[in-house]
């Protein structure tokens, strides 16, 4: 028979394949995806690469190292700003550096004309993040040994600091403070004030921006920098992939690492490998008009994940596709959604945040903070690309006016889309360079949430209680929606085949890149927390925990129960909860009558309710009645856990147990709250607040 010139075609297309597969594609001198960046060949971790950082600059040609410890992307996101507008405004040869990717022993060798910079978040209660444990570690220390013993050891270092941290917090800012403080001790000079930004009062991109600017300066004047005007380059270019579509197997279609592209996804599972758990029980646990609290277990069994009673859970979110389909719509890119790309750092020491190739749909719902708070610095960048004369002297001036911006922008929660729709009336933003999206987003974060079960009652499902973020906004037409929340409430929704699933919830690709969250699984990992139960069960504990934080306490009376059901002596369990009103918001109630079962009068339960009688009680006010008892507590060495709000009760209670002790003891109250302090530093009074 015949062949026809489309069987001719096709099977000259399945040989050259074949040859290509066999040989590698050395036929054709490629031997590989000239595109494909390191992060999507080693899974995140660092293979080969100098710790060394003088190695490091000096291969690189840098003189201005931009080290950041950051837990939820902020610290690491101001550390890459800092980079560019070092290099775009004073011709810095910046470079951003992870502080877990390098040692310090030799930091005193640091040529003088170079300069480092410290962008640090404390974490919790005043630990470093993460990735900083070790730096830490080693420059507060007694010996921190450097290589060259000069006196002082760094006297040559040159620094800057700026640290990210919440004055709800009992240690406010006390990584960037104790690290300050070390470093001076070590000989080192600081450039500009010590930079102090305060996510307790809402104001840390204001503070940031109010310090930068004066330490600008004075790096200018010691380094004799010229500040020039400053141009925006990318620093990321983006190669269109002609022979990729998005069925390739080479695509990433939002699978967070190699591992998972090929289906072979293994533990460790961490920060930067989620496990795809399946989530095996999902219900609402209260739900009153728009306020929804979810109730879900998920299921660890199939992976080596481990967890502790008090630890965290981090959910890896997807956006809503309706915010999706927003944004890539005003950045004109909505018929190339499904075109792919490969990014590609176009400065050696920069790092794509994302594997590629990918496609544009893919980064916005995997990889990036769409839906988060814009950053006003960011605005500014914007204007030049801005569609037209009044759209770029609008952005100009939000870019510039911190009030207008609130006013305009803060006030309503906008988003990225929301407020580029606004402000251009619904013109497309297609001049952005899309690397500035990429420089100016945050990456997408894992939300974490207090496991609610024990470990020793089911060490192999984790549960997780989370309430709904929806928000009416005066003055929005449509209601703020939480990320990660609302894509918790679609699952459940889509999990128990609900009949009238929200409109929003359904624009989630519940499934997942090419299906592989399929049959309701969740991306997960485990981060260990310090918060736990005394390990003598006798002990007596005080837990306070309104709203959702209660969600840990669950955990802990679920774990004293089955310590009394085995036959040990467990001492008084006291937890003050608070809510709204007991037909609305009393959450678990019949668990908490099983758990009083196995406990007996060891348990008990005080809730303050605040709209359900005349006057509004909070759990702080329950403390106060119990003043005598709580004392008596006290001094047997209770252990007190404070868990939830931390702007408000968290701090109200730590001031209440304080007047409680000086009333019933009789002494000064700042004597009391010396030994608030005390309790706190030694354990007796631990916080997960959030
Ligand atoms: P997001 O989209 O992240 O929004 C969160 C908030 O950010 C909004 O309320 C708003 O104030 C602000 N925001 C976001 N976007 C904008 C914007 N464009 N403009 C202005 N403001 C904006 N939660 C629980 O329910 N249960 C728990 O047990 C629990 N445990 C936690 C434990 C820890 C250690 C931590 C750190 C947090 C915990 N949380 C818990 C909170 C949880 O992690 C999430 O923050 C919460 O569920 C909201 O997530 P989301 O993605 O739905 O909302």
């Amino acid at each position: 028979t015949q062949l026809d010139t489309l069987d001719i075609i096709v099977l000259s297309v399945i040989l050259i394949a074949t040859a290509a597969y066999f040989t590698k594609g050395k036929l054709w001198g490629v031997t590989k995806d000239p595109y494909a960046n390191s992060f999507a060949n080693t899974n995140g971790l660092k293979a080969g690469k100098t710790r060394n950082i003088i190695e490091k600059i000096e291969e690189a040609g840098k003189n201005c190292i931009i080290f950041y410890g950051s837990q939820t992307g902020t610290a690491e996101d101001y550390a890459s700003r800092l980079a560019k507008e070092g290099k775009s405004r004073f011709g810095l040869e910046t470079m951003v550096a992870d502080l877990e990717d390098y040692d310090y022993d030799n930091l005193d060798q640091l040529p003088e004309d170079k300069v480092v910079f410290f962008v640090l978040a404390t974490y919790g209660e005043g630990e470093p993040t993460d990735n900083a444990v070790d730096f830490y570690e080693f420059i507060t220390g007694e010996d921190a040994s450097f290589s060259e013993s000069a006196d002082p050891p760094l006297g040559t270092l040159k620094y800057v600091t700026f640290g990210l941290g919440n004055n709800t917090y009992e240690h406010y800012n006390s990584m960037v403070r104790n690290v300050d403080k070390a470093l001076t001790k070590l000989g080192a000079h600081r450039i500009g004030d010590a930079g102090e930004g305060d996510d307790g009062a809402g104001t840390m991109e204001e503070d940031f921006l109010a310090w930068k600017e004066p330490m600008w300066a004075a790096l200018a004047k010691k380094m004799g920098l010229e500040e020039r005007e400053a141009q925006y380059e990318p620093i990321f270019g983006i190669v269109e992939r002609e022979g990729l579509n998005k069925e390739s197997h080479e695509v990433y279609l939002g699978e967070p690492n190699k591992m998972h592209l090929e289906g072979s996804a293994r533990g460790p599972f961490n920060a930067h490998n989620p496990y795809i758990a399946p989530i095996v029980e999902s219900r609402e646990i209260f739900s009153v008009k728009d306020r929804n609290c979810l109730h879900m277990e998920v299921d660890i069994s199939g992976s080596n994940l481990s967890y502790q009673t008090g630890d965290h859970i981090a959910i890896w979110p997807t956006n809503a596709g309706q915010e999706v389909d927003y944004f890539l719509d005003i950045l004109g890119l909505t018929e190339k959604r499904d075109t792919v790309i490969s990014v590609k750092a176009l400065e050696p020491t920069a790092k794509v945040p994302f594997p590629t190739p990918t496609t544009y749909d893919a980064i916005a719902r995997y990889h990036m903070e769409i839906c988060a708070p814009i950053s006003r610095q960011f605005v500014a960048t914007l204007a030049a690309f801005a569609p037209d004369e009044s759209s770029k002297a609008e952005m100009t001036k939000l870019g510039q006016d911190k009030d207008y911006f609130h006013e305009k922008v803060s006030k309503y929660h906008y988003n990225l889309a929301g407020l580029l729709r606004s402000v251009g009336g619904g013109q497309k933003w297609n001049n952005v360079p899309f690397s500035a999206f990429i420089e100016g987003l945050t990456k997408l974060q894992p939300r974490y949430y207090s496991i609610s079960s024990s470990s020793a009652v089911q060490p192999k499902k984790i549960s997780i209680t989370a309430v709904v973020e929806s928000q009416l906004i005066p003055g929005r037409a449509d209601p703020f929606q939480g990320v990660a929340t609302n894509y918790l409430l679609a699952l459940k929704e889509k999990q128990n085949g609900e009949p009238n699933p929200k409109p929003f919830g359904l624009t989630y690709e519940i499934c997942g890149p090419r299906n592989k969250y399929d049959g309701i699984h969740v991306p997960v990992h485990v981060r260990h927390s310090n918060f736990k139960l005394p390990s003598d069960p006798s002990k007596p504990i005080i837990m306070i925990g309104p709203g959702t934080g209660v969600a840990p306490f669950r955990g802990f009376v679920q774990e004293r129960a089955k310590q009394a059901e085995d036959g040990e002596t467990v001492g008084k369990t006291i937890l003050f909860f608070g809510c709204r009103k007991r037909s609305e918001d009393f959450m678990y109630e019949s668990e908490w009558e099983e758990r009083k079962k196995a406990l007996g009068d060891a348990f008990e339960m005080p809730i303050a309710f605040s709209r359900d009688g005349p006057k509004k009680v909070y759990v702080q006010h329950l403390l106060k009645e119990r003043s005598k008892e709580i004392n008596e507590l006290l001094e047997k060495k209770a252990y007190v856990y404070v868990c939830g709000d931390a702007a408000n009760m968290a701090r109200e209670v730590n001031t209440m147990l304080a007047q409680i002790i000086s009333e019933q003891r009789g002494i000064p109250e700042a004597k009391a709250e010396e030994i608030v302090k005390n309790m706190r530093a030694s354990n007796q009074y631990q916080e997960d607040v959030w």
